[in-house]
């Protein structure tokens, strides 16, 4: 079962509810959609739909859903039981009449609040994202440059320490009794 949340992330942002006027709510009278909304299944409203001869293009048994997108939100529809991830087909069958244009202006209106919601959100994950990978950067030329300085400062050392080595054991030489 598809949660509100999960379905309201699947929504296209923006995008106007396509099927207005091309369906008909007379169950009986097939009609086939360009896509499939999203959907809800509800408590009330859920399971096979054995009040029907209908099918869907793959001759199974429909499947209650409730409408979970744009002006028609919460209206009731028959469709393919198989998900959209199983080679759903579009075959739809609404139940509820269009909504009257109040109800559907009021849809629309919290449809577009809860898209520009996701949308915000969206910006400061990818602001918030794109702060973690100024970090990350930040620290690791940190990093590189301490290696490098720390390389640096060992080969110092080490030439310090050869030419020590050197001067001793040039000293020595000069010291001792030559032949
Ligand atoms: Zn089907």
């Amino acid at each position: 079962m598809a949660s509100a949340n999960s379905a309201s992330k699947k929504r296209s942002i923006g995008a106007p509810s396509q099927q207005q006027g091309s369906v008909s709510c007379a169950l009986g009278k097939e009609v086939s959609l360009d896509a499939v909304p999203l959907y809800l299944e509800e408590t009330e409203w859920h399971g096979e739909e054995k009040g029907t001869r209908l099918r869907c293009k793959h001759g199974l048994c429909l499947a209650r859903r409730v409408a979970w997108e744009g002006e028609d939100t919460g209206r009731r529809f028959l469709g393919c039981p198989l998900e959209e991830d199983e080679d759903q087909c579009k075959f739809v069958q609404w139940v509820d009449p269009e909504w009257d244009s109040r109800v559907k202006k009021t849809l629309a209106g919290m449809w577009d609040m809860v898209d520009r919601g996701v949308k915000r959100e969206a910006i400061i994950q990818a602001d918030m994202f794109k702060a973690f990978a100024l970090k990350d950067r930040l620290e690791k030329e940190k990093n590189d440059e301490l290696a490098h300085k720390n390389a640096l400062l060992d080969m110092r050392e080490a030439q310090l320490k050869e030419l020590l080595y050197k001067s001793a054991s040039e000293a020595n030489e000069l010291c001792s009794p030559s032949s």
